[in-house]
Parts: C-alpha cells; sequence; structure tokens
C-alpha cells in the first residue's frame, strides 16, 4: 500500500503542530495531520488582550530540538517584518493572541501535510495499516499520533445546571454572556478564573452589580517558575522521572502542581493595584470579592437564580451565594478519545482509564510492533509535569520523529547535567 502515510496526526493543536512541524526534517516520512475546526484556534473562547502565554517565547514549536527549522516563532517574526519591534518590547512571554498567530502563519506554510475541517470520527486497524477518516474520507497509515487535547472539567453539581448562565469558562456561551447588573460568581482560582475576573473588572461583558472568585486554593497561588523548579522541564528530569517507581508518580506531580498551573505573578500585581484603584481610589460600586479556600458542593436555582453551597476549608462552615451568572473556572481533563472505540480492545488501560505509555510517547497496545499509537497530553502521571506544556513540546516531537523513523533524525538523550541531581552518582 505505498500511498499509505508513515505517520497521521489527530488534532492540530500546538502539540500535533509541532510534531508536523519537527518530523519535516526526515524528509522520507510521509505525514499527515486532520482537525476537525476550519483552522487553527488555541482555546480562543478565553483569550482575552491581556492573556499571556506562561512560557519563553524561545519554547516554540521548533527551537528546542532545532533552531534552523523554518517554523520557529523567530522565522515567523523575521518573515512579517515583525522582528525589530518585537525586540524593542523586551518581553519574553508573548500574547497568547500572537502563540496563535504565528501557529497559524506555519499551519499556511505546510498546507500539503495539514487539513482542517477533517473531523476523525473512525480508527480501524487491519494487520498492517490504521484506517482513520469519516463516512466522507479515510486514510492508510502505519502510524498514529493523537493530539486531541483536554476538555472543560465541570463539577458533577453543576452539571445539571449547564445553560447560558451557567457554563464552563471554555464554552461558546461566555462570548455573548451580558453581565450588566448582574451577580457574577466566577468559580476556580486558575490562570482563567483570575482573567475572567480582571476582565469583568474591565467591564468586557458590561457593568455587573458584584463579581465573586471562589477558589478552592488557599490563596491566588504563583506560578513557581522558578529557576531550580524549571529543571522540572528538561529532557534531564523528564528521563529521570520516568524510569521512577510508578507508585511515587501522582504524588510527585501533585506536589509540583504550581510550577505548571499556577498564577502568572505579573499578572496577580497588576490585578492586585487594579482593584485597589476600583476599590479604594474609583470607589466603584461594583462589588468586588475573591473568597479562597472554598469547595463548590452544590448548586441549586430557583427562580433563575442559582444558589451555591460551598465548605469553607478555613472557618469549615457552610456557605452560600446567590449568582445570576456562574463561570465554572474549574479547569480540564484528559479525555481517550471516542473513534478509539473499535481498536480499544487491543490498547492497554490503567486503573484510571488512562493509555499507558511507553517512554517514546507511545502506548502499550497488542497490535504489530511497526505501528505505533503515539499520544501527546495523555501521561501527565507517566512522563511528569511537562507533559501537558509547551516547554518541552519541540523535544516530545523529535523523540517521536526518531521513533516513527526508526532512526535518531535528531539528538534528544545528551544534554549538559542538570544542577539538581535526583539519582546519586558519585
Ligand atoms: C487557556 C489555556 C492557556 C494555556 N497556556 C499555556 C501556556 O502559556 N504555556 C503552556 O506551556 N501551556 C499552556 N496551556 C496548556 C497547553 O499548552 C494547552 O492546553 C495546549 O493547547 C495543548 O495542546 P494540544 O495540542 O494537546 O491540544 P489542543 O490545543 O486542545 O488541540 C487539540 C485539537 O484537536 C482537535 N480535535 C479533537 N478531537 C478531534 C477529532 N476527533 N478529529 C479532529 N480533530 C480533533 C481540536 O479541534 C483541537 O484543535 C494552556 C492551556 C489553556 C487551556
Amino acid at each position: 500500500m505505498d500511498d499509505a502515510l508513515d505517520l497521521a496526526g489527530i488534532g492540530i493543536g500546538p502539540f500535533n503542530l509541532s510534531l508536523a512541524a519537527v518530523s519535516t526534517k526526515n524528509h522520507a516520512l510521509k505525514t499527515h495531520f486532520f482537525d476537525e475546526k476550519p483552522e487553527f484556534q488555541w482555546h480562543s473562547e478565553i483569550m482575552f488582550p491581556d492573556s499571556d502565554m506562561q512560557t519563553a517565547f524561545l519554547k516554540d514549536l521548533v527551537t528546542g530540538v532545532d533552531p534552523t527549522n523554518p517554523y520557529s516563532f523567530l522565522n515567523y517574526l523575521v518573515q512579517n517584518g515583525l522582528f525589530h519591534a518585537f525586540m524593542n518590547t523586551n518581553r519574553q512571554v508573548v500574547t497568547r493572541k500572537e502563540f496563535e498567530l504565528y501557529c497559524q502563519w506555519v499551519t499556511r506554510q505546510m498546507p500539503e501535510r495539514l487539513s482542517f475541517n477533517f473531523n476523525v470520527d473512525t480508527l480501524g486497524y487491519d494487520g498492517r495499516y490504521f484506517i482513520i477518516g469519516n463516512s466522507a474520507q479515510q486514510f492508510k497509515a502505519k502510524s498514529i499520533c493523537i493530539g486531541t487535547g483536554i476538555n472543560p472539567r465541570i463539577p458533577a453539581c453543576a452539571e445539571p445546571h449547564i445553560s447560558e448562565t451557567c457554563f464552563h469558562a471554555k464554552s461558546a456561551f461566555l462570548k455573548h454572556t451580558d453581565m450588566r447588573d448582574k451577580n457574577v460568581v466566577i468559580v476556580g482560582g486558575g490562570q482563567t478564573g483570575v482573567e475572567i475576573f480582571r476582565n469583568v473588572m474591565k467591564e468586557k461583558w458590561g457593568f455587573a452589580k458584584s463579581v465573586t472568585l471562589v477558589s478552592s486554593r488557599p490563596n491566588l497561588e504563583p506560578l513557581d517558575e522558578s529557576a531550580f523548579v524549571n529543571e522540572y522541564f528538561s529532557p534531564n528530569y523528564a528521563k529521570a522521572f520516568f524510569t521512577i517507581d510508578a507508585r511515587l508518580k501522582k504524588r510527585i506531580v501533585d506536589y509540583q502542581k504550581l510550577t505548571s498551573d499556577g498564577n502568572t505573578p505579573s499578572y496577580l500585581q497588576n490585578l492586585y493595584n487594579e482593584l485597589y484603584y476600583v476599590q479604594n481610589v474609583d470607589q466603584s460600586p461594583v462589588k468586588f470579592r475573591i473568597l479562597p479556600y472554598r469547595k463548590l458542593e452544590g448548586v441549586s436555582n430557583f427562580n433563575n437564580r442559582y444558589q451555591l453551597c460551598f465548605s469553607n476549608c478555613f472557618t469549615l462552615k457552610h456557605e452560600r451565594l446567590s449568582a445570576d451568572i456562574v463561570i465554572l473556572c474549574t479547569g480540564f481533563r484528559n479525555g481517550v478519545p471516542s473513534f478509539i472505540e473499535a481498536i480499544s480492545h487491543l490498547i492497554q488501560f490503567d486503573e484510571d482509564g488512562c493509555f499507558r505509555v511507553n517512554q517514546d510517547f507511545s502506548v502499550q497496545w497488542d497490535g504489530h510492533a511497526q505501528n505505533k499509537i503515539f499520544v501527546q497530553n495523555f501521561s501527565r502521571y507517566e512522563h511528569g509535569i511537562f507533559e501537558p506544556q509547551t516547554s518541552l513540546m519541540a523535544w516530545r516531537s523529535a523523540v517521536i520523529t526518531n521513533s516513527v523513523s526508526e532512526n535518531a533524525i535528531y539528538q534528544t538523550e545528551n544534554f549538559a547535567p542538570n544542577f539538581l541531581s535526583y539519582a546519586f552518582v558519585e
């Protein structure tokens, strides 16, 4: 079957786009990537003008393994006449909007490798090839890479109330919400929660009556991006972490949470200063409140008003809040995509229903060894805290490229030692 692909990618988020770009170094490799959206979009529902990346711009799709690759952020700047102006901004991180523009530019450079408006809903395996596609079109591929991303996590008690006045932040409802004269409650104090809180303050959705942010965390916790901690996001640490006892991994990753899911410190500072101005200088009639250390326990609705019940972990009491609009910034979860159903009996899952993932990001399965199912953004607890982040995406793409090429196209092993050494070597 000569027209079969060597690698088909399902989903074109940053991770599979990175793989598409990095894998071009092996000219012999036939790859193609599919996405159901009409064009590359990056969590556009929750992208605001003040939304910045949490990772440095050099950690782009390719530079970490190949700064000569034409799909680098620096080349995007140069090709678009932005290099000199960008350097004057002195930025280490770019806005999420500019990162999206960069990725969209990359997609326009390799149209022959990417198909948008292509929903993958079937995946079969005939013993030699995967057959992926939908009722309109199918493709054969020797290996596949699933990069279908994350889904909103909605607390069970809120699930029955999902509507245009009670919704997860990453939904179409946010764009059209009207907060004029409404009591708004934001549940969740991670970066999405604080960004929505700040944008409500800026009256993005109208002049609200009150805005309350409730967080289960003890405070609006900052991202820990200090130098030694950042070694978690290095190939050396990733390699060491992969080999440790599986029983330790979850505890370690959960302990490292704020190195990945904390709030951008400069954002918190700006928010604090603006709150100070709005409440103490401008004396706004809008009531702004931040209620940390509360867990959402129940949601009910009477006459189009929500009653939210929280347990307060500080006073150990129960509290109630009423709201006209509830925005759930309650994070995301990985979901094994339903299209794998036809071959799921061949795939090995752990006790939580997640893929069991090998060091080269292929899953453990009973198909032929030459056919691999790679996954990206599915193994935080297997590979480590870097896995859902962009920091090492170029490196991971290089590891997958080597594996699918059965050749060391990239050097992915030898790096200067980290300063923190977890296994003692005399
Ligand atoms: C708001 C937000 C901001 C973030 N900011 C940062 C940051 O600054 N730095 C950082 O390191 N990380 C950040 N992250 C974490 C991480 O980098 C992102 O979640 C990133 O988008 C993950 O990329 P992905 O390719 O796995 O998935 P996604 O970006 O979610 O892309 C998945 C793609 O798969 C497509 N798809 C799904 N199912 C199918 C199907 N059946 N057929 C065809 N296509 C399909 C979807 O349309 C989508 O385009 C952020 C996450 C969020 C939510």
